[in-house]
């Protein structure tokens, strides 16, 4: 018996955690030589065109760096034994949440609760 019941997410975060990390190393390369194509464009129309594209790639890398936050954020759980509690209620995200979603930190009804809310923020104008 493994001495960490979720050991096997463990090793899956870490796998994720590789796979996410060589992605955003490509393509922070990637849009390093966007930047240099767009140098040399400026001369043609395609400025924009490749301002998009750099803006796309750093959407791109900022999202999968916040998956990597919860990724991380999974794995610190597994060490410290709270792995699998939902942080919304306290009960059990459930096995079928976590292979699906094994960074997941709440368990499905939470997460919806959550994503309502965040939803219904409307900051005040000033
Ligand atoms: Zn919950």
């Amino acid at each position: 018996m493994p001495k960490n019941p979720f050991s096997e997410f463990n090793a899956l975060l870490q796998a994720q955690r590789q796979r996410l990390r060589d992605e955003m190393r490509a393509k922070i390369a990637a849009s390093g030589e966007g930047l240099g194509f767009a140098n040399q464009s400026k001369i043609t129309d395609d400025d924009a065109l490749a301002d998009a594209a750099a803006e796309m790639d750093l959407a791109m890398v900022i999202r999968e760096s916040r998956e990597l936050q919860d990724i991380e954020a999974a794995l610190g759980r597994i060490a410290e034994g709270s792995y699998g509690a939902c942080t919304g209620c306290g009960g059990d995200i459930g096995l079928a949440r976590l292979k699906a979603y094994p960074a997941a930190e709440r368990c499905l009804p939470c997460q919806e609760k959550y994503e309502r809310l965040r939803g219904q923020v409307h900051m005040p104008r000033l």
